[in-house]
């Protein structure tokens, strides 16, 4: 099963995915992770992306592409991924669905988590991560790339008619148990 989990910066999509990639038995693919591991070990991807990363700007649509072409062509990912923080443009929508329709795959499910705005913000400045990007110049930033960049994305599923939307406010386990439902 190939599900897209989406959401603005702070709606738990990486939470819920851990959930679901434990319960479906379908690996993750994060492409913040990614990002974020290759900063961490300094690896040429991770020297070009750190800046972008840090001012919570996007990272180029050929670079997210490329790499995430890569890690789908993986026999790990045959039965099925579940998608995190991509596709984020309508430019990776529509180079992913390419890449679907060669393989011969599609996408069975895409989840939208829906979170008020105030509540995005108290849950990212709270989370304590120490991400560089968790700062209140950066979230305001990343929410607004959000908004711009990001959103159409949602309305660019919405027309094919695949998308449900999850009440992403609740505990965790009340957010899954929507996932569950929503996915059976
Ligand atoms: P969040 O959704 O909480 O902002 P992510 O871990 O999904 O966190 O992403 C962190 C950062 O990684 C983004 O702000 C962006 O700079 C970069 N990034 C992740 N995925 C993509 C993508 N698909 N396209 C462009 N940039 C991305």
């Amino acid at each position: 099963m190939n599900i897209i989990i989406f959401g603005p910066p702070g709606a738990g999509k990486g939470t819920q995915a851990e959930k679901m990639k434990h319960h479906f038995e379908i690996p993750h693919l994060s492409t913040g992770n990614i990002f974020r591991e290759n900063i961490k070990n300094e690896t040429p991807l991770g020297k070009k992306v750190k800046s972008i990363l840090d001012a919570g700007e996007l990272v180029p649509d050929e670079t997210v592409v490329d790499l995430v072409k890569d890690e789908l062509s993986k026999s790990k990912y045959d039965d099925g991924v579940i998608l995190d923080g991509f596709p984020r443009t309508v430019a990776q929508a529509k180079a992913l669905d390419s890449f679907f329709d060669e393989n011969d795959k599609k996408i069975d499910a895409f989840l939208t988590l829906t979170v008020p705005e105030e509540e995005l913000i108290n849950r990212i400045l709270s989370r304590g991560e120490g991400r560089s990007d968790d700062t209140p110049e950066m979230v305001k930033n990343r929410l607004s790339v959000y908004h711009k960049e990001t959103a159409p994305v949602l309305n660019y599923y919405k027309e094919k008619g695949a998308v449900k939307e999850i009440n992403g406010v609740g505990t965790i386990d009340e957010i899954f148990d929507r996932i569950k439902e929503a996915l059976s």
